[in-house]
């Protein structure tokens, strides 16, 4: 990785503002001197990140995510510190020179894993434009998938062999225990063999961009096994990827809306039709991850799984999950069992683009879901229908979306709409009160907090505030307890006696990507403590920190001595114990 200077970093977050900055990825307005948005760090609904153009920092009073511009940038855009600086200074016209090399993730473990997925990608799209590759290339035309798309989502080839793979990373030194955990390579009676022999290969991206798996299909005849995904790695979760979702990103953020598919096929199937705001979960169930990558690319979430009862049962569970995190999602669903791929192959684009423009509203989809196999001519499935779309509708924040519930099911069930609005309240408040008790239970972990810690992080609060704290910490401090705070407290420290001030904005980027140190400062930054402070306070805290060690130590002596038998020994230590007693007192 390319060093970029301090100097030069500070100097492109000065050429920017962050208000404008963070404008270009979602609305801000302005409340008296700050600028207020919603949070897409965490599951928000009122705008609780506040911007200062003053400090060039953003905060949000509700997660508590803060940064300046660039970590802004960083968690946004999934990308690294590196990253970040690049894409903020392109943006301000700032032509920096930090080489190619910059997309490169830190972590050096890692980085083999990557390599190898690279030079497999490079074989297999090898293969397939060679002559043992036109029987695939004939299959995936067969199949309406033309050269342009083979390119776009990089389909290549796994020949018909027992170790290409293995034997070109021998090739390169890599051991056969990295080889194993890459994914790529098994291990079988023969000894070590490619894992994918004779398939049709389709990367897998992780949401940089990077290809950290592959799905293989099988093309000559029909087998078991007709897709094979690479394993669960160290580099491949498949709760932390959305297929496409680093190509599918601006188009969505365009758009303000974003479609989910079950299957990577649907994915590439609608891209041959022009649709690209679109991406996929691997087969799995939706994260917290997912949630958080697809509120930051659109307001509109359209779930468009599979025709068939499984894909009505995960839609209705993906549908919960969202508006769990207050996402409203709207549902497409397609008639005869069809797959996208499969609807879009037998019904063409126009049908399909028709049946996306009218998505159905999630209770729309929810009533008929929860009708299905059930009788409402009988009194017993009609109370347990009703009652299931009760217990829909408490978390239903949107008021038009709940009143046209309400009169839907009134009409349906011919009870009484004041009842059916009494049980959703009963509902409600039984909720209210689970919630409070979870919040009792977290104020009381939050109270553990020892009061060394909490004059640790006062004395870091205002030594961020003030060059004269800085100056008290260098003089009396020599070791704070906790290891982060301890480190941030040298870095402000460092950072002051470098540039002869201390702003945050500017100490960010000094941490960088450290994130247990970022973390820290902002857990720090978000402490209810007051503007200003007195010396006799900054003391206070300085003899809590100094009390903690000299009681450390003090026990720390203790032990020795009951280990150490040579009396001489023995009075020494308690005679520093003795001196330790003194001053602390
Ligand atoms: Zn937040």
């Amino acid at each position: 990785m390319a060093l970029i200077s301090n100097d030069l970093i500070n100097e492109i977050r000065r050429s920017v503002d962050i208000v404008d900055v963070i404008s270009n990825y979602l609305p801000l307005t302005q409340k008296g001197k700050n600028f207020f948005g919603v949070c897409p760090f965490h599951d928000d609904t009122n705008p609780s990140m506040s911007v200062s153009k003053e400090k060039q920092i953003y905060t949000c009073f509700s997660c508590g995510a803060t940064g300046n511009v660039f970590k802004f940038v960083m968690d946004y855009e999934n990308i690294s510190f590196v990253e970040a600086v690049k894409l903020v200074a392109d943006n301000a016209g700032i032509s920096i020179n930090i080489g190619n090399n910059y997309k490169q993730k830190v972590n050096k473990n890692l980085e083999p894993l990557y390599k190898m997925y690279e030079l497999s990608e490079m074989l297999y799209q090898n293969n397939i434009n060679t002559v043992q590759g036109k029987e695939a290339i004939e299959y995936l035309k067969k199949r309406d998938i033309d050269e342009s798309i083979i390119k776009e989502f990089g389909i290549g080839l796994s020949l018909h062999k027992r170790d290409v793979l293995t034997k070109l990373f021998l090739s390169k030194n890599y051991s056969y225990d990295v080889m194993l955990k890459s994914g790529l390579i098994t291990k079988n009676d023969y000894g070590y063999i490619d894992m994918y022999q004779d398939r049709i290969m389709f990367p897998l991206w992780d949401v940089s961009g990077r290809i950290v798996g592959f799905s293989g299909r099988i093309y000559k005849g029909d087998g078991n096994f007709k897709y094979i995904n690479t394993k669960e790695t160290e580099i491949f979760k498949k709760g932390e990827i959305l297929y496409n979702y680093h190509r599918a990103k601006d188009e969505a953020r365009r758009l303000n809306t974003v479609i989910i598919m079950e299957g990577f096929m649907d994915v590439i199937r609608a891209y041959t039709i022009g649709v690209k705001n679109v991406v996929a979960t691997m087969g799995t169930a939706v994260t917290k991850e997912h949630v958080t990558l697809l509120k930051r690319m659109a307001k509109n979430i359209i779930l468009l799984f599979d025709g068939d009862a499984a894909g009505a049962k995960a839609t209705y569970t993906c549908a919960n999950e969202l508006i769990k995190v207050g996402i409203v999602p709207k549902i497409v669903r397609l008639e005869e069992n069809l797959d996208p791929d499969e609807y879009i192959k037998k019904y063409g684009k126009e049908k399909f683009l028709g049946k996306l423009t009218h998505p159905i509203n999630v209770m729309d989809f929810k009533l008929s879901y929860l009708k299905k196999e059930r009788d409402l001519t009988s009194n017993d499935d009609m109370s347990k229908y009703i009652n299931d779309v009760l217990k829909e509708l408490v978390n239903i924040e949107d008021e038009i979306l709940f009143e046209l519930t309400i009169k839907k099911i009134t009409e349906e069930s011919h009870l009484s709409e004041e009842l059916l609005r009494k049980k959703v309240n009963d509902l409600k408040s039984n909720d209210d009160k689970k919630e409070e008790n979870v919040v009792i239970k977290s104020e009381k972990v939050k109270k553990v907090t020892n009061k060394y810690t909490q004059a640790e992080e006062n004395l870091i609060y205002y030594m961020l505030k003030s060059p004269e704290v800085i100056k008290i910490y260098d003089r009396k401090i020599t070791y704070m307890p906790t290891d982060v705070y301890r480190f941030l407290a040298r870095d402000i420290s460092y950072f002051y006696k470098q540039y002869h001030l201390i702003n945050v904005a500017d100490f960010m980027t000094f941490l960088r990507d450290d994130k247990e140190k970022l973390d820290a400062l902002s857990h720090i930054l978000s402490l209810p403590l007051k503007e200003d402070f007195t010396l006799e306070e900054i003391n206070d805290y300085i003899n809590a920190i100094r009390d903690y060690n000299i009681n450390f130590e003090q026990q720390r002596l203790k032990t020795k001595m009951r280990e150490i038998t040579d009396p001489i020994e023995k009075a020494k230590i308690a005679q520093k114990i003795i001196e330790l007693k003194v001053k602390g007192d």
